[in-house]
């Protein structure tokens, strides 16, 4: 195992959004579940695209095409490398994990779940991995089951082999979980997802940023994230799914880009990853996050992990040491991904937040897009601090300081 550590000062240098004073402050970043900010390198490599090679991709047969498509095309075999896919073939660009989640939910769902199959997610699932599959149920008729949570917002998994039946079609569960940091034991799960013979599709949206994912080792069958979260650009994501399954599939959108040949009544489509790529794609994007993922991984997916176990261990303790505050989620830290989602007294989650913004400091609050797992512990709302490769404890520093000048005013 590397030992490499980085330096967290050195690294948001190369951030100029982090360069900035908010407030009369200078801003404090804490909001990257939500999405973060983007290193020079991914901007330099959009402004280069655009400012040099701007054209359409597998289509014109002139210079700036040629040079497009190569970068895109090396995009999708870095993203293929960062989850361990067997080729580049197995990489779909889509706009991010919302939509990789429905383009399985359509186009591999409408054609292999009928009424009174089952479909299993849990009640941590983001409203990205609960929707398409409830679309999904209406239209078949098929039935949503769920894994329950404990009180430290944990799968409870004891009662398994009675939610996995011969008529579980699909299992849909997160890597971690953006509104309480638990890491999921999405191995364990799609293991025995298997052995009824479910497809098990994994939101990757919170765990490739953080995780080094290798989707063999992880033994799924599709994954998905987005770029916005891991330094790349909005706009794109990707999802990767086995290849035999990717060929099986019908197309998701039809359009240009996606066909074989297009006669009057019926056409042919496209090889697979090309099928599911109708009309022009986010060229710049895809590049953009290629950018992100060399960014990364010269800074090094070990030396990041550490960095963001070690600032969540510190921050843990800095913001539990404020009074009244009450942190929902995983008590053991090799459980617990680098967030804190937390209550503060009788205060709103977006009191908090708002206090906050005026020392300069961004956290998110509301029910991150998980209504099932606030409605779990009976609350509707928290605010959510979550950590980066950027943050330093003089980050969390503050973040406590202004905690306390919440809870003044709320004493
Ligand atoms: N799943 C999880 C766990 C997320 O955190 C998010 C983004 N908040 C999504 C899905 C949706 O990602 P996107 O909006 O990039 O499609």
């Amino acid at each position: 195992m590397t030992t490499a550590t980085l330096d967290p000062v050195r690294i948001r240098r190369e951030f100029p959004t982090l360069d900035q004073s908010v407030n009369g402050h200078p801003l404090v970043y804490l909001d990257n579940a939500a999405t973060s900010q983007k290193p020079r390198a991914v901007l330099d490599a959009l402004g280069a695209y655009y400012e040099n090679d701007n054209s359409n991709v597998h289509r014109g047969i002139h210079e700036l095409s040629r040079r497009a498509t190569v970068a895109y095309e090396e995009s999708r075999a870095k993203v293929a490398s960062w989850v361990g896919a067997t080729e580049p073939a197995e990489i779909v660009w889509t706009r991010g994990t919302t939509e990789a989640i429905n383009l399985v939910s359509t186009a591999w769902g409408l054609n292999n779940v009928r009424e009174g199959d089952e479909i299993l997610i849990s009640v941590l699932e983001h409203h990205s991995n609960i929707i398409p599959w409830q679309l999904l149920a209406q239209r078949t008729g098929a039935v949503i089951k769920y894994i329950e949570i404990d009180d430290q917002g944990r799968w409870v998994l004891e009662d398994l082999s009675d939610l996995l039946t011969d008529r579980t079609k699909v299992v849909a569960i997160s890597h971690v979980s953006n509104a309480l940091g638990t890491v999921n034991p999405v191995k364990e799960v799609a293991a025995a997802a298997h052995e009824v013979g479910a497809l098990v599709l994994v939101d990757g949206a919170q765990g490739a940023v953080h995780i080094k994912v290798n989707v063999q080792d992880l033994g799924v069958d599709c994954y998905a994230f987005s770029g916005h979260k891991m330094c790349g650009p909005t706009g794109i994501g990707a999802l990767w799914a086995r290849r035999d399954l990717l060929d099986s599939m019908e197309p998701y959108q039809g359009g240009g880009e996606m066909i074989h040949l297009v006669e009057r009544e019926m056409s042919t489509w496209a090889k697979v990853p090309h099928k599911f790529e109708a009309g022009t794609p986010n060229i710049a994007g895809a590049i953009g996050m290629g950018a992100a993922i060399d960014f990364l991984s010269e800074v090094g997916m070990d030396a990041i992990a550490r960095h963001e176990r070690d600032l969540l261990a510190y921050a843990l303790e800095r913001v539990s040491a404020v009074g009244g505050v009450r942190i929902y989620g995983p008590e053991s830290l090799e459980e617990h991904s680098a967030l804190i989602s937390f209550t503060l007294g009788d205060a709103h989650p977006h009191d908090i937040a708002t206090i906050l913004d005026s020392e300069g400091i961004a956290v998110r609050a509301g029910h991150h897009c998980a209504q099932l797992a606030m409605k779990h512990f009976g609350i509707s709302a928290t605010a959510r601090a979550s950590i980066y490769l950027y943050n330093t404890e003089d980050d969390i520093d503050r973040l406590a300081e202004g905690l306390e000048q919440v809870r003044s005013i709320f004493a």
